[in-house]
């Protein structure tokens, strides 16, 4: 028997990476030697002393049964320790945070919780994908916001629809941004959060990347804007701050009736996050800034290895201030798909096709520096002989 799956998984956008997966691992299997720019996922091994407290914890059975649904208390102090250090918000430990089993899970299941069928989601485009698959999910309908590089990829909210805009219960924002590597200034936030106002919206703002960034920049909270608590919440993670994409952590915090919604949704789907990982968790929040210093100035001297050799390619690349991706304009003549599949077949090297971000991603690639400077180095060689 062969079941057809649901009208909702049926609604989700094409898997447009299918080809060029295909592709790779068809190389792979010919015994080429691939240079794999295309995945956010750090190539580098989660730090030491997080490894040795999730061993300690694991071997205290007390862990071994299961967790809160709102996640150890101990995390969640640690959270607000956190966020009261970096961007000097104060959160309340009981009712404004909520730790997840990485933050996807969270913002895919957020909407669950708010959309009814057929309101509509406020969408950048390109995105992460999640932010659409969990709309579509609640049966609500996607009203894309373009991030156009004439506005430094931000959203115009002046540009979109009213008749969408009525409709809309929830606007994601996602600075520093993935895929394009934007950043945005505490005044975009502070007009986001009067335009919310304004327009009954939440705002579900993706602060995943808040810690990858370079040349002294620091990038703010949707919270240190006035009046954000009123309508926000935001998702972070440990996932590329520390290295720990495996280990599933993350969190959502602010307004707490959104908190609060997000949980009721989760303890309906999931019995928490293994409390080892945890009292992990927060050992790194709590730990000092040097680990993350040290990785960020690894990822300047990749990205000003790669935005460097493209450049002497005769590329116009900007360099990015935030986030390990390399947001790229292709020469004309080719969709980005077609240029990804020439990149591996010509030159051994992997970059994901804008497109697949969406239609406003079309005409880019995005590099992911998830590659030892001397590979980089490499594929820009490689790039430079075959192109
Ligand atoms: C990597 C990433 C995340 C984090 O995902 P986790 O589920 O926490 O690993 C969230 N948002 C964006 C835009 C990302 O690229």
């Amino acid at each position: 028997m062969e079941f057809a799956v649901s009208k909702r998984l049926q609604e989700l956008p094409p898997y447009l990476f299918v080809e060029i997966d295909k592709a790779k691992r068809k190389a792979r299997e010919e015994g080429r030697d691939i240079i794999d720019l295309g995945i956010g996922d750090p190539d580098q091994p989660t730090p030491q002393f997080v490894i040795d407290a999730l061993s300690k914890a694991a071997n205290d059975p007390a862990h071994h049964r299961y967790a809160l649904d709102q996640g150890m208390l101990s995390l969640r102090q640690a959270i607000a320790r956190w966020y009261h250090r970096r961007f000097s918000v104060i959160l309340d430990p009981d009712a404004e945070i909520l730790p997840l089993i990485g933050s996807k899970e969270g913002i895919a299941h957020f909407p669950l919780a708010f959309i009814n069928p057929g309101d509509c989601s406020l969408i950048p485009d390109p995105c992460y994908p999640p932010y659409k698959g969990g709309t579509i999910f609640a049966g609500g309908k996607i009203a894309l916001m373009p991030l156009l590089a004439k506005n430094d990829f931000l959203p115009d909210f002046s540009k979109i629809p009213s008749a969408k805009l009525k409709k809309s219960r929830v606007m994601y924002l996602n600075y520093p941004n993935n895929p394009t590597g934007a950043v945005c200034s505490l005044d975009f936030y502070q007009n986001a959060v009067e335009f919310a106002r304004g327009n009954n919206l939440i705002i579900i703002s993706d602060l995943a990347y808040s810690e990858m960034t370079f040349d002294g920049f620091r990038p703010p909270s949707i919270f240190e804007a006035e009046g954000a608590k009123d309508v926000a919440v935001e998702f972070h993670s440990l996932s590329k701050t520390y290295n720990m994409t495996g280990w599933r952590v993350g969190w959502a915090c602010g307004n707490r009736s959104l908190v609060q919604g997000l949980a009721k949704v989760k303890s309906n789907l999931d019995s928490g996050i293994f409390s080892a990982i945890q009292v992990a968790a927060a050992a790194a929040l709590d730990a000092n800034d040097d680990f993350v210093r040290s990785l960020c100035a690894m990822y300047q001297q990749r990205r000003d290895a790669l935005a460097d050799g493209l450049g002497s390619l005769g590329w116009k690349v900007k360099k990015p201030k935030a986030t390990f991706y390399l947001w790229v304009k292709i020469p004309r003549g080719k969709t980005s798909i077609e240029y990804a599949a020439m990149l591996l077949e010509k030159a051994d090297v992997v970059a994901t096709p804008g497109v697949g971000f969406g239609s406003n991603g079309e005409g880019y690639i995005r590099f992911a520096l998830t590659q030892k400077e001397e590979r980089i180095r490499e594929a820009v060689d490689r790039m430079k002989k075959t192109l």
